[in-house]
């Protein structure tokens, strides 16, 4: 077994009610850049999920009643433990999900600035008093917490997309039960033992890791003692998911696929462009839901671009994400390399050009040449769904409205980036996407104090900013009459 030396943040097994449940049944968690088995964990499913949303409901009533000021004492001490191990829940997270130290670094200190927005949010879950239709009554509007919340979170960010519920939920009084991915649950149950060590009570914060997603997805979406189901996900098992809520009418959060385009418009700083598609295209070896998906160049500009792009690709570096050179890590698993390589050869069959890569690496099994394709069109399958690899498909466009049906012709609405210097520009074609986030000369647009979240079947509900504790309330309405 891979020395993890991380100490106490590896955990092995369920966090349900303060206490860490063990079972005899175990599955393992493999290092996706040599396949190297890191941990055995006590395989969860349905009862100990039930367990946890009963331990939640139990805890709710103290938790919802402690005052504001209470919770964001307790949030601010779990994000000040998260970050001072930082460097140890980074190596954690890069053996378990593969991406490379520097970003997995960035991802906990990402995760963690939600415990501290959050924090200081809570102290600011205003109300408010509207005039009355009449002088003898007084209408008063409170928000107050939904319950309990569940959540299913994705393997490609394993620590900032659960932090970013969690702080969320914990802030406004509900108490949480998270599933994480199976492929990356120590860094989950690391954010458990870490919000034990802050003193966030039992029962208020659980994790259940087990393999029977479908099992543990039913109890969590259909338990009558939860109030609200918040998924990061596919947009595939959303859809599912959402069915299932239905019948409980349970509040949902939905932050679903993507497919952004990345426009760039022929009066673009081109170098600024590049600059963002390499954060956008690249990030975690291509594998988020705001990678850009879709590339589309101005004609007049295409070949400049082309020129200045493939030389900084070709800089790229492939490797385990422990080395210190990593830029590009492996993927995920097995699976999703194949669908990089399909969706590539699709392309090339139907008269795409490689241009840069497009090969497996060296570096063992799992890790993918960062790759550029040119002459892409709209009929190919690699425009239509989401590649979540290090290949960028770029495509060419004439006009400006050309460009803005190109990029609103998907079902998908979640970010979209475009590269523009002319104001007028700037302002239509910002209008123009159907998109919940608009990155605009910006290839990185996620951070704490902004709205984050899509439209469309990317889903709903917004994440982080003074919007992200609408999800986790509810507006009560007081009418006080006979004054
Ligand atoms: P990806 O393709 O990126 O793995 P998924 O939507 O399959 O995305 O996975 C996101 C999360 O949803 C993971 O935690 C996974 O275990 C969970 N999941 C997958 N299928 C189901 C299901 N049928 N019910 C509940 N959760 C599921």
């Amino acid at each position: 077994m891979q020395q993890l030396k991380v100490g106490v943040l590896v955990k092995n097994a369920s966090f349900i009610n303060g206490n860490w449940l063990t079972n005899n049944t175990q599955f393992s968690v493999h290092n996706p850049s040599n396949q190297q088995l890191l941990a055995n964990i006590a395989d969860a499913g349905a009862a100990e999920a039930e367990q946890a949303v009963l331990a939640a409901d139990q805890a709710f009533a103290s938790w919802s009643a402690q005052p504001a000021s209470k919770r964001a004492e307790i949030l601010q001490r779990w994000y000040q433990l998260v970050m001072q191990h930082q460097d140890d829940l980074a190596r954690l997270l890069t053996l378990e999900q593969g991406k490379p130290l520097a970003e997995a670094k960035g991802e906990i200190a990402y995760g963690a600035s939600y415990m501290q927005w959050f924090a200081e949010e809570a102290k600011r879950l205003y109300g408010d008093t509207i005039p009355a239709p009449s002088a003898d009554k007084r209408i008063i509007v409170q928000r107050q917490p939904v319950g309990v919340v569940a959540a299913i979170t994705p393997w490609n960010f394993p620590n900032a997309m659960l932090a970013r519920k969690a702080a969320a939920a914990l802030a406004a009084g509900c108490t949480f039960v998270v599933k994480p991915a199976q492929q990356t649950p120590l860094s989950a149950l690391a954010l458990a033992e870490l919000a034990q060590q802050a003193g966030v009570p039992a029962g208020v914060f659980n994790v259940v890791v087990g393999t029977d997603a479908k099992a543990i997805g039913e109890v969590l979406t259909q338990h009558p003692k939860v109030a609200k189901f918040s998924f990061t996900g596919s947009t595939a098992v959303g859809k599912q998911l959402l069915k299932q809520c239905a019948n409980g009418v349970k509040r949902v959060s939905m932050e679903l696929g993507g497919n952004a385009p990345f426009i760039v418009f022929d009066d673009a700083d081109l170098d600024a462009a590049v600059q963002g598609l390499l954060a956008s295209k690249f990030r975690n070896a291509g594998q988020t839901c705001v990678c850009a998906n879709r590339i589309l160049v101005q004609s007049s500009v295409y070949q400049a671009f082309i020129d200045k792009l493939l030389p900084a690709v070709a800089k790229l570096t492939v490797a385990n994400g422990l080395s210190s050179n990593s830029q590009i890590g492996p993927l995920i698993d097995k699976k999703a390399i194949e669908k990089a390589e399909t969706l590539q050869q699709q392309a090339l069959d139907a008269g795409a050009t490689l241009l840069l890569g497009g090969k497996r690496d060296s570096s063992g099994e799992l890790f993918y040449q960062p790759t550029v394709l040119g002459n892409i069109n709209a009929d190919m399958a690699i425009t239509q769904q989401e590649i979540f690899g290090p290949i960028a498909a770029i495509q060419q466009f004439d006009t400006e409205q050309q460009a803005i049906t190109q990029a609103n012709n998907t079902e998908y609405g979640l970010a979209a980036y475009f590269y523009s210097r002319d104001i007028g520009r700037v302002f239509r074609v910002a209008q123009a996407l159907q998109y919940g986030m608009v990155g605009i000369n910006e290839g990185i647009i996620s951070n704490a104090a902004a709205p984050f979240g899509g439209v469309k079947q990317s889903g709903y509900g917004r994440e982080g900013s003074k919007y992200g504790l609408d999800d986790y309330t509810d507006i009560k309405y007081l009418c006080l009459g006979g004054l």
